[in-house]
């Protein structure tokens, strides 16, 4: 069975990393779908988000990256793509998730996975990295190497110009 793990993954993180593994593990093949939200103020833009995904999945057989517009339930049936598996980290994810979820079965049919988050990234959102990094924190615990390496070339861009 062929799973999406959708998201902004602005940037993506170590947690979002573990939810993307252990879809891996559960099914056939995943997608990762990178969201394209016009409405987001975005840190890094769709190419970059895309491409540091991929980064940070290249090693985990059975996953690939691809850009996400229009409608989820679309891109899923589209790519033959029976199930959605999201992870689970606060009560506040649940709410939503279960709102999400009710209505893409309505729509399509399309079924969702709920993953606990790690216990070692269950609080870690891509929210607080953009906060941290903006105010010249290092997040380079809590994200894969590359995106830590585009966050320093940001805030190096930044400090010069
Ligand atoms: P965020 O909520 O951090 O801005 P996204 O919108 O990209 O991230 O979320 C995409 C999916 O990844 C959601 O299902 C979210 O619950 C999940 N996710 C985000 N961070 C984590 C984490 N630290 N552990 C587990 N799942 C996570």
């Amino acid at each position: 069975m062929r799973a999406v793990c959708p998201g902004s993954f602005d940037p993506i993180t170590h947690g979002h990393v573990d939810i993307i593994t252990r879809a891996a593990e559960l099914f056939d093949e995943v997608i990762v779908a990178v969201g394209r939200n016009s409405a987001k103020n975005y840190l890094f833009d769709t190419d970059e988000r895309v491409e540091l995904a991929a980064a940070a999945v290249a090693g985990v057989a059975g996953v690939r990256v691809e850009v996400l517009s229009g409608l989820l339930v679309d891109f899923c049936r589209d790519r033959g793509a029976g199930v959605v598996v999201k992870g689970l980290r606060f009560a506040s994810d649940f709410d939503f998730e279960l709102q999400m979820a009710h209505i893409n079965g309505s729509l399509t049919g399309l079924e969702t996975v709920l993953l606990p988050a790690s216990a070692k990234w269950g609080t870690l959102s891509s929210t607080m990295i953009r906060e941290v990094a903006s105010l010249g924190g290092d997040v380079s615990a809590f994200v894969p190497a590359l995106v830590a390496q585009r966050i320093d070339e940001k805030k190096r861009d930044n400090s010069n110009g």
